[in-house]
């Protein structure tokens, strides 16, 4: 088992990673194990969020390091939450709100306005410096519901409609959230990088 420093505070986000994780090897060790320090992620890019997170979880435990940025974008906003997915209503992490504000914000849209998908980007370092992160995106395309529906998952899941299994994603148990979410299509674009050819 190779120590893996994991540079997220959602419990719910880490245990879905945990579930990704542990078949290969790691041992996740949490960032806050290191320090109560968390970086600014400012960048306009999932791609680039991550790897603030991933290098600044990588410099405070001197270990390797994988951070996950994910969001939702919606078609019709023109792509957003997007990167500011955690933080849409104002207040980072605030679900109920986010959820909230989304909805008014597609208040007069029909069914076919109403498609999304989630993004998740993982990067993954073997030291602070690493200069070759090994980068990964995985998306899942779904559409908005015009109410909740769920009590499982986190942040958007209630509203999010997965169109193959027509359940929300706050109604698919946590293993089959995890063989069709976008952090579960990132991961397998990962693990093709991880394995030597
Ligand atoms: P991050 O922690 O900066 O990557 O923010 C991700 C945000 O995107 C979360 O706070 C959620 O609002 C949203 N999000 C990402 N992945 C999911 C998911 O699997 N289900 C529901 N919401 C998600």
């Amino acid at each position: 088992m190779s120590d893996l420093v994991l540079a997220s505070r959602n419990r719910k986000k880490l245990l879905e990673l945990e579930a990704l994780l542990a078949p290969l090897g790691y041992r996740l060790r949490l960032v806050s194990e290191f320090s109560n320090v968390e970086p600014e992620e400012s960048a306009p890019t999932f791609v680039e969020n991550a790897l603030i997170k991933a290098r600044h979880a990588a410099a405070v435990s001197g270990l390797p390091a994988i951070a996950d940025d994910s969001g939702l974008e919606v078609a019709a906003l023109g792509g957003a939450p997007g990167v500011y997915s955690a933080r849409y209503s104002g207040s980072h992490g605030d679900d109920a709100a986010n959820n909230a504000k989304l909805l008014k914000e597609l208040a007069n849209m029909a069914d076919e306005q109403r498609s999304a998908r989630f993004i998740s980007v993982l990067a993954m370092l073997r030291h602070a410096d690493d200069p070759v992160p090994l980068i990964a995106l995985g998306a899942w395309a779904g559409s908005i519901l015009h109410a909740p529906r769920g009590e499982k998952g986190f942040g958007y899941d209630p509203l999010f409609l997965d169109p193959e299994s027509g359940l929300s994603a706050a109604e698919m148990t946590a293993e089959a959230k995890n063989t069709r979410s976008h952090r579960a299509r990132a991961f397998a674009a990962l693990l093709l990088q991880l394995r030597p050819s």
